[in-house]
């Protein structure tokens, strides 16, 4: 038995506790991880390690910060937490989101916001906000979140860790709660880039229950500092502007001086339909949104409203109370976005939008390796502050929804702190299935600088 991670587990409570104004966890399931930890062996085995709660695990309730999911209890267990616990892993906690996953500040929550632990009047990024807290206090040592369009990118840049998305279809999402199904990837935080390889290896690779896997191999990352210094850089003039706050564009130059110092090639390129991509990731992540969450009817899932004399009135009353305003708006754009006469104006045209922002990556990526681009416009923003603007929340995705439209990994890096004390992150996006390439960069960089 692993003595320092059953007094880790056995204290996990309490610790817990300690930080429960930052609101991270929607259930503390140490118990059984410590019904677990004799014997567990593997890659993960020294690791304590929570999961968001659009992730199923057989004997835990998941609640996707839903009121229409009360009591629905996992039926089976996610592929990728499955792979976790057969990695050795302790999963000790399943932790808070927006609604859904539809945000990107964790307080579209049922359960009430989280907190950011650099300063708790601030949001920590979402949806995948609990799951980056409990790592950046330590609580856990990595967690698994959902991304589909910078879940997980954006709160590790908000409370300094490292926060991949891997290649679309690199992870299997059986057993994720589907938000938008061709966008949806499982991803990792961690505090280190080493950490973070090793968990996404862990849980990638082909899923015979999720047929949108790919068979591609899923290599040992090794850091190698030859093969790091040979990786050429692309910085996309689109991603440098004025929305941008000065001092995340500062460190971006900095960081981009000490590489070309130390004999990195980094060019300027082009993604010429950026502008376009929030607009087309609104439409068609909506637009999926309304068909998956047609499920939830009052009849198949959790809660169902005691208020209807008839079969539509329990419907419309289920699905009005159960869920919350964001997710109802999600379901209003992507009904209308889909229905007849509109959907070759939006749909379609988004998708055609979404083809070319594919193939700007493409044609970049002929030339260089990696694309460095700041992974938030601004600074985590305080509780409140956007919550009742959502096109301002929408805007603050902007870097991290073209990845998505396009399907490439890419990872959050945290590169230290501004003056106002609070973290910094860039993000590396590599070419499909090149997560390789992100690790290496991104653990040169953790090696050889401070910020
Ligand atoms: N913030 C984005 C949204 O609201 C991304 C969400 C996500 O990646 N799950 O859709």
């Amino acid at each position: 038995m692993n003595k320092s991670i059953d007094e880790r587990l056995r204290g996990f409570p309490a610790a817990l506790a300690e930080q429960n104004e930052l609101n991270a966890v929607i259930a503390d399931i140490s118990d059984q991880a410590i019904a677990r930890v004799n014997g567990q062996k593997g890659p993960l085995a020294d690791y304590l390690l929570a999961i968001k709660d659009n992730l199923n695990l057989v004997e835990t309730e998941t609640t996707c910060a839903s009121r229409i999911l009360k009591d629905y209890r996992s039926l089976y267990t996610a592929t990728a937490v499955q792979r976790l616990l057969d990695a050795g892993a302790h999963v000790a906690a399943k932790t808070n989101l927006d609604e859904f996953a539809m945000g990107s500040s964790t307080e579209h929550s049922c359960e009430g916001p989280a907190r950011n632990p650099h300063n708790p009047e601030l949001v920590p990024g979402g949806s995948s906000g609990g799951s980056a807290v409990v790592v950046a206090t330590g609580l856990v040592d990595a967690a698994l979140g959902s991304d589909t369009g910078g879940s997980v990118r954006q709160p590790a840049a908000f409370c300094g860790l490292y926060g991949l998305k891997p290649t679309y279809g690199r992870v299997s999402r059986y057993g994720l709660v589907a938000f938008a199904s061709s966008f949806d990837q499982i991803g990792v935080f961690a505090g280190t880039t080493e950490l973070a390889a090793r968990v996404f290896e862990s849980i990638a690779g082909h899923d015979s229950l999720d047929s949108t896997t790919s068979d591609q191999p899923v290599g040992t990352f090794a850091y190698e500092e030859e093969q790091a210094r040979r990786i050429t850089i692309g910085l996309p003039e689109e991603y440098d502007n004025e929305g941008v706050d000065r001092e995340i564009r500062e460190r971006r130059d900095d960081l981009v001086t000490r590489l070309k110092n130390d004999g990195f090639t980094v060019k300027g390129i082009s993604l010429p339909h950026t502008d376009y991509g929030i607009a087309a990731y609104y439409i068609l992540t909506t637009a999926e949104a309304s068909s998956n969450l047609a499920r939830f009817d009052g009849v198949r899932y959790g809660y169902r409203s005691p208020d209807g004399q008839n079969l539509e009135a329990m419907y419309t009353n289920t699905r009005s109370s159960g869920f919350g305003p964001e997710v109802q708006r999600r379901i209003m754009l992507g009904t209308y976005v889909l229905s007849a006469g509109y959907m070759d104006k939006y749909y379609i045209r988004a998708m055609r939008v979404r083809r070319l922002i594919r193939d700007d990556f493409l044609q970049a990526f002929k030339e260089v390796d990696l694309i460095l681009t700041p992974t938030t416009p601004s600074f985590p923003f305080p509780i409140g502050g956007k919550v009742d603007d959502p096109l301002t929340m929408y805007l603050s995705d902007v870097f991290t929804v073209p990845m998505s439209l396009a399907g490439v990994p890419s990872m959050n890096i945290p590169v230290g702190h501004g003056s106002n004390q609070l973290p910094i992150g860039l993000q590396l996006t590599a070419n499909y299935f090149n997560e390789e390439t992100i690790f290496q960069l991104s653990r040169f960089i953790e090696q050889q600088y401070t910020f």
